[in-house]
């Protein structure tokens, strides 16, 4: 008999970057489709599954949200073992996040490499864009030069609230992990 299976990809993704920019939800609006404008600092580590259909096959990203412990500013490598993708967040309203961008980068890629000794396909992600305050532009900052200096494969403004380009950013980042295997 003819084998129709349909190869499958299982990829941990992590959600990383300061407190309170809008990791949960992020992945709440991807995965489970909704949003809560009530603020729930999570503890411990939560996991959820987002399954795509990718070119006939199956791509499972298991997206990993680091839950209360990102007020220390890094992760242990324990925490990022075996991710091929990540995506750094922060809010568009609070410069500060914005510069913790580089740090939660370096933290990412001092402890996290493929097997092939490169580093993960990383997504930055300019969040709540819905309110209108924008700490790039009004700070002059070139976001393609920025990826570029950085390392990022991309980056998208995005709003888990609003639900924009939220799917967008997240089939950026599995083109790259599929294209680094
Ligand atoms: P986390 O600490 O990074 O996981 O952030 P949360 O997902 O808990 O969000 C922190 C706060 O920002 C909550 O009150 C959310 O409702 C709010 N928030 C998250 N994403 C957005 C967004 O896209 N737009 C707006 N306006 N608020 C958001
Ligand atoms: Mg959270």
């Amino acid at each position: 008999m003819q084998n129709n299976h349909n190869k499958e990809h299982l990829y941990k993704i992590l959600v990383i970057g300061d407190l309170g920019v809008g990791k949960t939800s992020i992945i709440k609006r991807y995965v489970h489709h909704n949003f809560s404008p009530n603020y729930r600092a999570t503890i411990g580590v939560d996991f959820a599954l987002k399954v795509l259909n990718w070119d006939q096959e199956t791509v499972r990203l298991q997206l990993w949200d680091i839950a209360g412990q990102e007020r220390f500013g890094n992760m242990t490598r324990v925490y990022y073992r075996e991710a091929v993708g990540a995506f750094i967040v922060f809010d568009v309203t609070r410069p500060a996040s914005f510069e913790a961008v580089t740090k939660w980068k370096e933290d990412l890629d001092s402890k996290l490499s493929l097997a092939n000794g490169k580093h993960v396909a990383t997504v930055l992600l300019a969040n709540k864009c819905d309110q209108g305050q924008d700490v790039l532009t009004n700070n002059g900052i070139k976001m393609e030069q920025f990826c570029q200096d950085n390392g990022f494969v991309g980056w998208f403004e995005t709003s888990a609230k609003e639900n924009i380009n939220i799917d967008e950013a997240a089939n950026c980042l599995v083109k790259h992990i599929i294209a680094s295997e």
